[in-house]
């Protein structure tokens, strides 16, 4: 298979055994066109950026700015100057609390949340409110573990300031109808100023194709590596009246006009919040990673995970022992699904995994509000990526099987003594 050759890590083997990586939500692996461009960068073009008066920092600028308008394209955004880069997705979010945020939420405010959310937007927005005296409203979830629309309708009131939701559930998979919900807001606040509506795209965009301007939200953000990029660089993506609305989160080095003893000139959006020298080499290979998928076409990988969920769902829920969480339906979740052996520690399962060669994720999953609200203390997560088959599924339930034999706890021994 073509993809699978694109990377090496996966021929690894480990406990003896051909790694079975199925830790893609976490962070996915690296194709040969992001590694190769990510050295070609520091092998060849090196530089400070924006910088030098000469050739060589040109060229690098230049392929720093073409990526800024490779990722601008890959998220349809109207501007690349929209494209803001950060270090990762949290870095994003805490951009926009400390920076809008801070302007603009006041005493007796309302944010709006859900209950899915990823601690990375969750704490920003907590931190928040309680400095400025405002409310954190969480909105929850409904039995087949889908975003309750019913619960942010009668939630959203004339003291919303900002709704920040997640597009794509990192232990549930499940997908959020931001296109409806974004429609929703604009139509209840038809006649007066409506929340700014921020979404975490951390774990929806390696998995389907984004329009931030069908999307209809404000605010757009997103981790390179989990998007087969390199790591330490992310997005941040806001509409450009806004974002020139916001102070700088950070200041120092080039993200200045002019600066006097006694004040200072901002430069324009997006180098304004970019201060300091940037992580160049991953900023190259993030737009290396957004031409690699745009060469697939998001909505072919998108088919591929489908049919790669839709097996582990059917083949996981043979086992009678195995409890599922999420939605059942596959259009409403992403490629991950997230369980538990019945009477095993998720940490138990996972570890044992790693036996087998296969790389799951356990604990909470940075989620911890969501596990306490479906009374869980932690679940096992395997995730796919475009280069996840159904072989290594395969390997992992056979695994699984094993393990519930080796472990199960007592009174299913008895239990089975007494048949
Ligand atoms: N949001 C979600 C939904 C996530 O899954 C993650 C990463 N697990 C983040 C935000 C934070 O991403 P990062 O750690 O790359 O900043």
């Amino acid at each position: 298979m073509p993809i699978y050759n694109d990377f090496s890590i996966l021929k690894r083997k480990f406990h003896g055994k051909r790694l079975v990586y199925l830790d893609s939500a976490a962070t996915a692996q690296k194709p040969k066109a992001v590694l190769n461009a990510v050295r070609d960068f520091a092998e060849n073009h090196n530089a400070n950026v924006h910088r030098g008066i000469y050739a060589l920092s040109e060229e690098a600028t230049e392929l720093f700015e073409n990526s800024r308008k490779e990722i601008a394209r890959f998220i349809d955004a109207r501007d690349e100057h929209e494209i803001v880069f950060v270090r990762g997705a949290t870095e994003g979010i805490n951009l926009v609390a400390y920076s809008w945020g801070k302007e603009n939420i006041k005493r007796g405010d309302e944010i709006l949340i859900s209950i899915m959310e990823h601690h990375s937007n969750f704490l920003p927005w907590q931190r928040l409110a309680k400095e400025k005296g405002a409310k954190l409203v969480v909105v929850g979830l409904t039995k087949d573990g889908l975003f309750d629309i019913r619960d942010f309708s009668k939630k959203l009131s004339w003291r919303t300031k900002l709704v920040a939701l997640t597009q794509a559930s990192n232990v549930l998979g499940t997908i959020n109808p931001i296109e409806k919900i974004s429609k929703l807001i604009a139509k209840r606040y038809k006649l007066r100023t409506r929340p700014v509506f921020f979404v975490d795209g951390a774990q929806s965009i390696p998995h389907m194709r984004i329009d931030v301007k069908k999307l209809g939200c404000d605010f757009f953000v997103f981790s390179g590596h989990k998007l087969y990029g390199p790591t330490g660089i992310g997005v941040l993506w806001g509409r450009k009246e806004l974002l020139e609305t916001m102070a700088p989160y950070q200041v120092g080095g080039h993200m200045i006009k002019e600066v006097y003893l006694d004040r200072t000139v901002w430069n324009d959006v997006p180098w304004k919040f970019e201060a300091g020298t940037p992580h160049a080499a991953g900023v190259v290979g993030l737009g290396a990673a957004a031409k690699y998928l745009a060469h697939f076409s998001m909505d072919k990988l998108r088919k591929h995970e489908k049919n790669i969920t839709s097996y582990a769902l059917k083949k996981l829920s043979k086992l009678s022992y195995v409890t599922i969480y999420g939605p059942k339906n596959l259009n409403l979740r992403t490629g991950l699904v997230s369980f538990n052996l019945q009477g095993i520690h998720a940490h138990d399962v996972a570890s044992a995994l790693d036996e087998y060669g296969i790389a799951v994720r356990a604990g909470h999953h940075c989620a911890m509000p969501l596990h306490t609200y479906l009374h869980l203390d932690s679940t096992v997560r395997a995730s796919f990526g475009i280069y996840t088959t159904k072989k290594d599924i395969d390997t992992l339930v056979e695994a699984l099987k094993k393990i519930y034999d080796m472990l199960k706890p007592e009174h299913d021994l008895l239990g089975e003594e007494q048949k």
